[in-house]
């Protein structure tokens, strides 16, 4: 017996933290019954939160005087704000100019999160796509720019996306539109790289540092070490943020501004970030996520080694991440092999590893890979474990027949959670929402399903 089959290896799909120390875990439960919002009650919990606000706009070189900051629940709410903010800021401008303002867009690559997508339809927001191809899995600053109108509210930049943890290029677009005379502003989407670029590639401008990056989201719960759900917005300066989206209140008896989508939420993640700041300090989150970027070139070349395509990136140029698929046929493969990535993620998934199999984002031929997100807890011990099971599960699918292996599937899909639909309120049989088209999952294929 493994010791993978002692300790539970978990999921390597996701990038939501699942260890904190003991400590922490006291803390957070301490401050469980706190309302965040109630900043008269918890007087405290207000002022750490602005002490969080502070340590993550500076250590994204937020100019000290002007910028402003706040919590979410996580990236989703703090891209939700910072789209309302370019949306109402676009506007006042056309008003201001005596101009219709009635159809904004915004412009980002395919390989967007889904919050993306929800952002722009909750809000009403023409969404315009930058495609990924088969070679190139980020946006293409040219096409991103060449992209823009007079109603164009802002283009996102992601560092680090979903699919392969590249990340994109912020100076280039940023570059370009100053070049042009543009308006435009830029708001990046860190909520992966915004604690892992800082300390493992400090001397990459992706940030304040760069001309027209006027907002920038984290998720505390992914590499910022915190338990969901905890994530940051913050703005270059209030001037960003109009000032009719910000609330003045004073029924919890302090006079306090608002802006968030939801009001009461619990203290604990806040008071989580702050033990995490303090206690690991930079010197500790740099120690870490350098750890982690080992881990994952490590990883990278023994997987490279087995005779998979790599489509991540190594030595810090991308999220500690591995993404990858088998050669096929734009590596001259036959492309009728007898199995897939999905198929390998089922033989895994009996070994106990969750590796996602998906397609990747539109206009890539619904290319397949996997993707192995390297954790805090994912050490090089599990690391091994893990390749030697990928080699063992690939052995076992040269050996198995395709009706074989064609029969797993369909059993494992039969049996899938999807098909427990009393799980899901939304999936229930009398609903049409398990079939909407309206997606990019729903037009084009685009998915993060594991299996
Ligand atoms: C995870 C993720 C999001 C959504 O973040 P949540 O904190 O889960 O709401 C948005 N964008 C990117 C690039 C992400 O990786």
């Amino acid at each position: 017996m493994t010791a993978a089959a002692d300790v539970p290896p978990g999921s390597l799909a996701s990038f939501v933290s699942t260890y904190m120390e003991k400590e922490a875990e006291q803390l957070m439960t301490e401050a469980m019954s706190k309302n965040f919002i109630d900043y008269e009650e918890y007087p405290q919990t207000a002022e750490i939160h602005s002490r969080c606000a502070r340590m993550i706009g500076s250590l994204f070189h937020a100019p000290k005087d002007t910028s402003i900051g706040t919590s979410t629940v996580g990236s989703s709410e703090a891209i939700m704000l910072a789209v309302l903010a370019m949306k109402r800021r676009w506007k006042l401008r056309r008003e201001a100019d005596g101009k219709p303002a009635d159809r904004p867009n915004i412009i980002m690559s395919s390989a967007v999160q889904v919050c993306w997508e929800k952002a722009a339809r909750y809000f009403e927001i023409e969404e315009k796509y930058v495609d990924c191809t088969r070679a190139r899995f980020v946006i293409d600053p040219t096409q991103a720019v060449a992209l823009c109108d007079e109603n164009t509210i802002g283009i996102v930049a992601i560092l680090g996306t979903t699919y392969t943890g590249s990340y994109e290029d912020v100076k280039a677009i940023s570059d370009l539109l100053v070049k042009q005379g543009s308006g435009v502003p830029i708001h990046v989407d860190a909520a992966s790289g915004g604690f892992v670029a800082p300390f493992v590639r400090p001397e990459l401008e992706w940030d304040f540092r760069v001309e027209r990056v006027v907002s920038i989201n984290t998720s505390g719960h992914k590499y910022g070490l915190v338990y969901p759900g905890v994530g940051w917005v913050v703005w270059r300066s209030s001037e960003y943020l109009p000032s009719d989206l910000v609330f003045n209140i004073n029924y919890l008896g302090a006079d306090q501004t608002s802006f968030t989508l939801n009001f009461s939420k619990g203290a604990s993640q806040v008071i989580g970030q702050y033990y995490q700041l303090i206690r690991l300090g930079k010197a500790g989150y740099r120690d870490i996520m350098r750890n982690l970027t080992q881990t994952a070139d490590y990883l990278t070349n023994a997987l490279r080694e087995i005779g998979f395509v790599i489509l991540s990136e190594t030595s810090g140029r991308g999220l500690p991440l591995v993404a990858f698929r088998f050669p096929g046929k734009d590596e001259g493969e036959p492309e009728d092999a007898d199995f897939d990535e999905f198929a390998l993620a089922l033989y895994l998934r009996a070994r106990g590893w969750v590796v996602p199999a998906y397609t990747m984002a539109p206009e890539t031929d619904k290319m397949k890979m996997m993707r192995i997100v390297v954790r805090e807890d994912f050490s090089r011990s599990r690391c091994d474990l893990l390749i030697k099971d990928i080699k063992l599960c690939c052995h076992h699918l040269e050996q198995d027949s395709q009706q074989f292996i064609k029969r797993m599937e369909e059993h494992a899909s039969e049996h899938s959670v999807a098909k427990r639909k009393t799980k899901d309120p939304l999936n229930n049989p009398r609903h049409e929402h398990k079939r909407v088209k309206h997606s990019l999952q729903g037009k084009t294929g685009k998915s993060h399903a594991v299996c």
